[in-house]
């Protein structure tokens, strides 16, 4: 799942697909039949089936009972003879992400867009680039989050939709065209690169002078479990304000919390693309 194509060495090799799968809701259907390994560096693994646990190994952080752990020095050589072992597909098969698109652009953390940030803020001054929208979170299998990927294809071609984490998917594989040489979707990377997302909005704001709240930025965010939780918080830490949260409210945010929310940080809950595009960029 990892964006191994914006690696420059493995990009060299053009038989790598570079990305294989979606998202966390997805592996046991994504993973049954590859006839290669599978390496769980972070993030969500879901339990392990039987008809492909001796093809799993997990690294870092991540460990499942039974599964091969590859422990702190690295040494990758059980992979390499799985691969080795298993041998690929016997003919190419062409993989496509959810819309059926085939390329994926990859590799816009917040040293990458930072560099163009002078270009994003003369695109903002020119009123070339109205707004940017920061969709992401978190994807999950129940109905509902479609609405994400209705979103994004609503948007208007004068915005920028960052993203990050596993809701993406729904929609990374989607060709928005460009602003101004600016690739219209720029995926930052995974949940874990949340990071990213806040800090190009604290320097967007230094650079423009003003408060993160008063950039033509909007946080439109998927949750499902608690690392999204996490940085939901993080973002209220910072005193972001006027998030967008789906699909659903989390369980625990009860009617006097929800009413804390809305009243210290304009917090809402998704109603439907159109509606919410509307009411943001009517601001
Ligand atoms: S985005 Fe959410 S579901 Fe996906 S890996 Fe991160 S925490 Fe897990």
């Amino acid at each position: 799942m990892l964006p191994s194509h914006a690696y420059p060495k493995l990009k060299k090799y053009s038989h790598l697909k570079g990305n294989y799968g979606t998202a966390w809701q997805n592996q046991q259907k994504e993973f049954e039949n590859i006839p290669a390994p599978i390496l769980f560096t972070t993030n969500c693994i879901m339990p392990v089936k039987e008809n492909y646990k001796d093809r799993v190994f997990t690294t870092s952080i991540v460990s499942y009972p039974e599964i091969k752990h590859i422990d702190e020095n690295k040494d990758f050589i059980q992979i390499i003879n799985k691969a080795i072992e298993l041998g690929g597909y016997q003919e190419d098969k062409k993989l496509t992400g959810i819309n059926g698109g085939n390329t994926l652009t990859v590799g816009f953390g917040h040293n990458t867009v930072l560099k163009v940030a002078p270009k994003i803020i003369e695109a903002i001054k020119s009123g070339d680039l109205k707004h940017i929208f920061l969709v992401g979170g978190c994807d999950g299998a129940k109905p509902g989050r479609n609405y994400y990927t209705e979103f994004v294809k609503h948007t208007p071609k004068n915005t920028l939709i960052l993203t990050l984490a596993c809701g993406k998917y729904r929609f990374n594989d989607l060709n928005l065209g460009e602003i101004n040489g600016i690739p219209r979707l720029l995926d930052m990377g995974q949940c874990n690169d949340a990071y990213s997302a806040i800090k190009i909005g604290v320097e967007l704001a230094k650079a423009l002078n003003c408060n993160i709240n008063d950039l033509p930025l909007s946080f439109i965010l998927s949750w499902y479990e608690q690392k999204a939780v996490c940085i939901l918080l993080t973002l209220l830490y910072l005193g972001i304000k006027n998030i967008k949260l789906g699909p659903t409210l989390p369980a625990f945010v009860s009617p006097n919390v929800l009413n804390i929310l809305v009243e210290k940080f304009n917090i809402s809950t998704i109603t439907t693309p159109v509606n919410d595009l509307n009411e943001i960029l009517s601001k």
